[in-house]
Order: structure tokens, then C-alpha cells, then sequence
């Protein structure tokens, strides 16, 4: 089954829960418009080498399409609609304003130098504009993108047509229009997630701790984990007793330092050698621990029918994109695991986004308490939107969740017809 088809079965399986129309599935399933580009890129040799990307925009019932633009060799037309669907869903469920969009380059960024990547970035963007624009699509990075290529994008943009225009993209350098506040925005909606599942659980009366007394177990310790880490830690007052990257994983029964950690990643760039902890663990024994809450915030795929019935935690915050694969999120749901869905709990970074587009049109621009505090209400709105839909249907918070966005985009379109 290829990764569109996939999405789309996701999408059914929600669509029959709320009984939605052949029509209307129809309308919500198929991408909007799919651009294929093939375009010609000057090499520092002088030669001339052709690339080919593509952009998606899925739906655009709610406002304009947002999404990443990834570079990396594997890039097929498939996989972007694949991720322009899933941002459909994922803007609608936080309640912003925006369709779905995607796009990626076909290209290993690692063997260009940094001039082939502007000029491929650049000539790139050129010919997507046709469909790009501050009212209509706004991409940002993704796998293989950063702020130095959206500055170009927007550049590139604002050359061809003229005049400046910040609100084309987002994830932009501070400097040109970027937005305080993004870089924490995943792990900082990661935190308002834990929070709240824990209260949620707490009044339903399936779980009997306060926060404090939370024991929590981090896979990853990138941007999104370490910051997720320190503000669980810093602001809930949890006990983050393991956390892990790449070099393995460091336990602490009574809790690491995170704040500590974070600052030995930022001089040393992982934590490879960190010593504060009480015991080196493996990976996998941090994903087994005896924890309350468990939040995979690397890779996906981690938790699957080989593990999941040795994971024991109770809740899992899905930090990372698909870190539980169906088979394993069958295993987990039997065990009564309650999984916070990926598209909700790291839902923070496209808001922040939202934010930064806002402020790039105005061009006002706030301060970092204005942006927490508009997080936290949205972050905290969708969640609680989502348990009320879970309640209604009496299914998974995966399924609330889809059931919660495509409801929004179903009665979007029913408002605005089809036209003619
Ligand atoms: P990152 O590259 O900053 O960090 C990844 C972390 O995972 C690092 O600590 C790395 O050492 C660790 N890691 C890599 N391989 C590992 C392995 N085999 N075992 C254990 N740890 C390993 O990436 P990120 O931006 O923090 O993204 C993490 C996940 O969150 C990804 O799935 C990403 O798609 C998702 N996500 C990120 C954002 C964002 O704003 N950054 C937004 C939404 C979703």
C-alpha cells in the first residue's frame, strides 16, 4: 500500500465512525492540486543538472495550504500528497486556519555545495510561485530545510515580484521576520499535552496521581525532546527520570537535571559522555520502563508488535511523527495505554508558525510571553476538543482526532457549497 493510500484509510476508518457521506469523502480525500516541476539547476562546474519537486496542496476549505518543503533523495510525488493530507487534518484539529500543503525536492542536499543548494532553492521556488503566495500557500522546513532556505525562499519571492513579503513563508531566521518563540513551540505543546491528559485521567478517575508525582521517560533528546524534557520538568514539576538520543539512553531514579542536559547538548551537540546520571540504559530499555508516561520524541516506527507489549507506561505523548505502528498501537490500546495521536501532541510548532504568518502580514510583532500564552489556549482547546469528540463517538484519541478535523473541514465545505 503506498503512504497516500495508507493516509486514506486512516481517513476512512474515521469517516465511518462519524458516517460521513461518499460525496463528501470523496471531496476530502482527493489533493486539491498536485504541481510537478522539473527544472533546470546550474552547478558550480558549470554544467546544468535537472531536478524534479513538487508541491501539494490538499484542501484549502479552512484557508490557505501550510506546510513543509522537505529535500532528500527519496522525495516522491506519493509521499508528498501523503503529508499534505495529514496537515489537513492536523491544522484543522488545533483550530487554525489553513488546508493542507507539502513539498519536496527530489536531491541529497549533502552532496551540493551551499551556493548549488540557493540556486536550486531559489529557481525551486520560482517555479512553484504560481500556487505559492501569502493568501494562498505558505510553506517551511522540513526534513533537510532551515531557516537559511525560507530566507531565500522569501528572497526569491519578494525579487520576483517586487516588494517585500515576509508572510510567504514561515520558520524564517528572527532577524527577517521569524517568530520568538518557535524553536521551543513542539516541545513546549508536548508539555501542555502531558498536562492535560494527566488531568483529563485524573477526572475520569482512570489515573490517580498529580503531576508531580509523574515519573516520565523521553525517547529522542533533539528539538523537540530536550525541550519537551525541561519544561515537563521546570513547569509541571514531573520526575523526567530517563531521557535518550542517539548515544543511548541516561536514567536518574530521582529524577535527571535536565536544564543541566540541555546545556550539555547545546556545548557538546548530543549527550554523548554527559555523566550526571545514575545508569547508562539502552534505547529499548527506555522505551520498557516503568513509567507513568512514556513521550517518543525521535524517530518513528520505535514502538510496534515486537515491544509494545513490554512498553508500561500508561499514557504515551506521540512527540514524534508515527512512533507507533498499527500493529503496536493495537497491542498498547488492549492494555488500555491512552496515546495522545502525533498530529495533536506536536501540533505546537505549525501553530507558532500560524503565529509568525500573522505577525509577518501585520508585520507587528510580539513578544515571547504573548506567543506561550497564545500557544497554551489553542494547545489546550484542541485537546480538550478532542477528548469531548472521543467522548461523543466512545473511541481512541487517534480516531477523536480525525473525527474532530474532518468534522471542521466536512461543515466548511457543506457551508461554502461547490461551486458553481
Ligand atoms: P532532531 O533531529 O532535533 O532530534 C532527534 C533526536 O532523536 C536527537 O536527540 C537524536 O539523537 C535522536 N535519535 C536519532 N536516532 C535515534 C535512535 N536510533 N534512537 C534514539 N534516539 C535517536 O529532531 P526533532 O526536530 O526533535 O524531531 C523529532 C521528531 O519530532 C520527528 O519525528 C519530527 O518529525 C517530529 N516533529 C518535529 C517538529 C519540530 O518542530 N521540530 C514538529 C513536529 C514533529
Amino acid at each position: 500500500m503506498s503512504l497516500f493510500e495508507n493516509a486514506v484509510k486512516q481517513f476512512t476508518k474515521a469517516a465511518d465512525v462519524m458516517n460521513l457521506d461518499s460525496s463528501m469523502r470523496e471531496v476530502l480525500s482527493m489533493p486539491k492540486r498536485e504541481l510537478t516541476v522539473n527544472f533546470p539547476v546550474r552547478m558550480d562546474d558549470g554544467s546544468a543538472r535537472v531536478f524534479t519537486g513538487h508541491r501539494v496542496q490538499h484542501n484549502i476549505a479552512l484557508g490557505p495550504a501550510k506546510g513543509g518543503i522537505r529535500y532528500h533523495q527519496n522525495v516522491t510525488l506519493d509521499e508528498v500528497k501523503a503529508l499534505a493530507f495529514w496537515m489537513t487534518w492536523k491544522a484543522a484539529v488545533v483550530g487554525i486556519p489553513y488546508g493542507g500543503g507539502k513539498g519536496g525536492v527530489q536531491v541529497d542536499p549533502t552532496l551540493l555545495s551551499k551556493t548549488e543548494v540557493e540556486r536550486l532553492s531559489r529557481r525551486f521556488f520560482s517555479e512553484i510561485q504560481v500556487i505559492i503566495g501569502e493568501n494562498k500557500d505558505i510553506p517551511a522546513p522540513d526534513v533537510n530545510t532551515n531557516g537559511q532556505i525560507m530566507a531565500w525562499y522569501m528572497d526569491t519571492y519578494s525579487m520576483n515580484v517586487g516588494h517585500s513579503v515576509l508572510g510567504v513563508v514561515t520558520g524564517k531566521p528572527l532577524e527577517i521576520g521569524g517568530s520568538v518563540g518557535r524553536t521551543e513551540a513542539t516541545g513546549r505543546g508536548v508539555r501542555i499535552c502531558a498536562e492535560e491528559v494527566v488531568k483529563y485521567l485524573n477526572e475520569k478517575g482512570t489515573f490517580n496521581k498529580e503531576m508531580r508525582d509523574v515519573t516520565v521517560a523521553i525517547q529522542g533528546f533533539g528539538n523537540v525532546g530536550s525541550y519537551a524534557a525541561t519544561l515537563i520538568n521546570d513547569e509541571l514539576n514531573a520526575k523526567v527520570i530517563a531521557v535518550s538520543d542517539i548515544s543511548g539512553g541516561y536514567y536518574s531514579e530521582k529524577g535527571l537535571n535536565t536544564d543541566e542536559m540541555m546545556k550539555y547538548l547545546e556545548e557538546n551537540g548530543s549527550l554523548e559522555g554527559y555523566t550526571g546520571a545514575d545508569k547508562k540504559i539502552t534505547n529499548e530499555e527506555l522505551l520498557e520502563m516503568d513509567v507513568d508516561m512514556l513521550i517518543p520524541a525521535a524517530l518513528e516506527n520505535v514502538i510496534t508488535a515486537e515491544n509494545a507489549d513490554k512498553v508500561r507506561a500508561k499514557i504515551v505523548v506521540e512527540a514524534a511523527n508515527g512512533p507507533i505502528d498499527p500493529d503496536g498501537e493495537d497491542i498498547l490500546t488492549e492494555k488500555g495505554c491512552i496515546i495522545v495521536p502525533d498530529f495533536v501532541a506536536n501540533a505546537g510548532g505549525v501553530t507558532v508558525s500560524y503565529f509568525e504568518w500573522v505577525q509577518s502580514l501585520q508585520w507587528f510583532f510580539w513578544e515571547l510571553e504573548d506567543v506561550r500564552n497564545a500557544l497554551h489556549r489553542i494547545m489546550k482547546k484542541a485537546f480538550c476538543g478532542v477528548v469531548k469528540t472521543g467522548e461523543k463517538y466512545d473511541v481512541d484519541m487517534r480516531t477523536a482526532a480525525y473525527v474532530n478535523a474532518i468534522e471542521k473541514v466536512a461543515q466548511a465545505t457543506r457551508l461554502r457549497g461547490i461551486y458553481p
